[in-house]
């Protein structure tokens, strides 16, 4: 599949393509500007890869300077503008456009100062997650949100996505370890929200920023809470009979006033494949099995160990086994870091949902889900954030049968339709993107997503940052009552609808 429906390419800007690649080597010298087919290849598809499409051109900045110019340079000449952070988003939020400039912001990846009294960092978007906890290691602190792909992942695309991962239960996603920001707008101007500080001035326009997947402007300087490593961390393996068995225990831990670390769930599926694939020390003779951490001073951590054993004993729990050095906590771990990639070895594709649910839904939701795989004939694996309710379901497919990529992406859609259905979201942490853009009605009304327009449309009223994505239309700004139409003359006649 090329591309799922998206706004028609201008052919304006189509027929003057070497004009702009031109101009746009005047304000990115050197190798900053890529337009050869061959080497734009490498940028056509993101972590979403069913679906692809080469851009007009490829802009590599390395200033704040350079993002403003290009961005008052495209505003002049309505041309589409894609931000691009190190394309592992899930939801086909960094998918190029053929008539759009992609803005790659890898250049940007020097960590710019680290203020331990402050507890901050102040990083360019183009750092890796990882290379932010890395860069403050040796003085024992850490960045928090840990998403699985965090050795390639960006902390701007991090921003755009209000990323999380497993430890996020404990210490807030993206939006909570985010102070500060520096950011571009379409019109070139350079904006600086919050700072080394808790809570913003005015209106929390961060919060706003944060997950707002490129629609509003380029992220070009983020400003990071770090931590201190907790004294100790162990991590716990508890096998169940049965998913809803563990899903409870998930519940009774939280009800107890309990905060874990980090608390993941895998169903037999996964377990199996993550196993054979990093030998995590996984039992491969139950239904499904949590991971659960605890963090904090040492006799704090012995005393939950002992409460969240005798809690999932309750809930019929089979084995139970507690890390006794660091080494063996990051081998429990690496199998659940690794159920992506392992689950690929078991099936030519799979197609990865990310949805959240109520926690105490969750039995319901599985049950659900076992009827679904059944109904479209494809099998599913199941792993979860099961402390936050994020669900990732691996839908196991083979792209070169004839219709079976269609059928995964039924029943994602089903899955989600359900995670909704339950009181749940279409997203936990993946974004909508263009995976999830229209099913966006499933859970929004007209005046809902009117209102979420509105909020585009103030920042960026021609519709061209990263369009396509996560609006199933693109309303007119005009239609928003945001503009004044002068003499039946429509403001923006080219703004298509898709
Ligand atoms: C194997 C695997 C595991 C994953 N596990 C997790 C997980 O545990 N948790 C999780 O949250 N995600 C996970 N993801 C998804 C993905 O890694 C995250 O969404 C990540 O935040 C994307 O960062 P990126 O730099 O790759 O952004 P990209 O994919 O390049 O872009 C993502 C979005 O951000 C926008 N964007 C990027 N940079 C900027 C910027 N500087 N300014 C404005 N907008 C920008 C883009 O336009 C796009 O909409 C996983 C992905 C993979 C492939």
């Amino acid at each position: 599949m090329t591309s799922p429906n998206m706004p028609d390419p201008k052919t304006d800007v189509l027929a003057n393509r070497d004009r702009i690649v031109e101009d746009l080597r005047d304000i990115v010298p050197g190798e900053g500007v890529v337009d050869a087919t061959n080497q734009m290849r490498a940028f056509e598809t993101d972590g979403l890869t069913a679906y692809r499409q080469l851009p007009l051109v490829v802009v590599l900045p390395e200033t704040v300077a350079q993002v403003s110019r290009v961005l008052k340079y495209c505003q002049k000449y309505g041309i589409r503008v894609v931000p691009r952070g190190s394309g592992t988003s899930l939801s086909g939020g960094a998918l190029p456009l053929e008539d759009a400039v992609l803005l790659v912001m890898s250049r940007f990846n020097k960590v710019l100062e680290i203020d331990y009294d402050n507890r901050v960092a102040v990083v360019q978007p183009g750092v890796t997650n990882l290379g932010v906890s890395n860069a403050v290691a040796e003085r024992g602190f850490y960045y928090a949100p840990d998403p699985s792909s965090q050795i390639a992942c960006s902390i701007g695309g991090n921003v755009a996505e209000n990323a999380g991962g497993v430890h996020c239960l404990k210490y807030g996603l993206t939006t909570n370890n985010v102070l500060g920001l520096q950011m571009v707008t379409i019109d070139g101007e350079v904006i600086r929200l919050g700072g080394r500080h808790l809570d913003s001035e005015g209106y929390d326009i961060l919060g706003l920023m944060t997950g707002s997947e490129g629609l509003l402007a380029v992220v070009t300087e983020i400003t990071v809470r770090i931590l201190q490593k907790p004294e100790t961390a162990r991590a716990m393996l508890v096998g169940f009979p049965s998913n809803e068995a563990a899903g409870q225990c998930v519940a009774d831990i939280i009800g107890a006033g309990i905060i874990p670390g980090g608390i993941e769930m895998m169903d037999r599926l996964a377990i199996k494949a993550a196993e054979d694939f990093v030998q995590a020390g996984y039992p491969l003779d139950v239904e499904a099995l949590l991971i659960v951490e605890l963090d904090g001073p040492e006799a704090e951590v012995d005393h939950l160990i002992g409460k969240v054993e005798a809690i999932a004993g309750n809930n019929g729990a089979t084995m139970s086994r507690v890390s006794t050095s660091e080494e063996e906590r990051q081998t429990f771990w690496a199998g659940r870091k690794a159920a992506f990639p392992a689950v690929g070895r078991i099936s030519p594709d799979y197609y990865c949902m990310d949805g959240t649910i109520p926690r105490k839904r969750l039995p319901e939701v599985l049950a659900g889900m076992r009827e679904l795989s059944e109904k479209h004939e494809l099998a599913v694996a199941n792993v979860f954030h099961a402390g936050d309710g994020n669900l990732h379901p691996l839908i196991l497919y083979d792209a070169n049968n004839p219709g079976e990529l269609e059928r995964a992406e039924e029943f994602g859609n089903d899955i989600l339709r359900l995670c909704v259905e339950v009181g749940g979201v279409l997203t936990g942490e993946h974004g909508v993107g263009v995976e999830k853009r229209d099913l966006m009605p499933a859970m929004f009304n007209k005046d809902d997503l009117d209102q979420q327009i509105r909020i585009k449309c103030a920042f960026d009223e021609q519709h061209l940052l990263n369009p396509g994505k996560v609006f199933p239309e693109l309303r007119r700004c005009a239609e928003m009552g945001r503009m004044h139409i002068s003499r039946g003359q429509l403001p923006f006649p080219d703004i298509p609808r898709f």
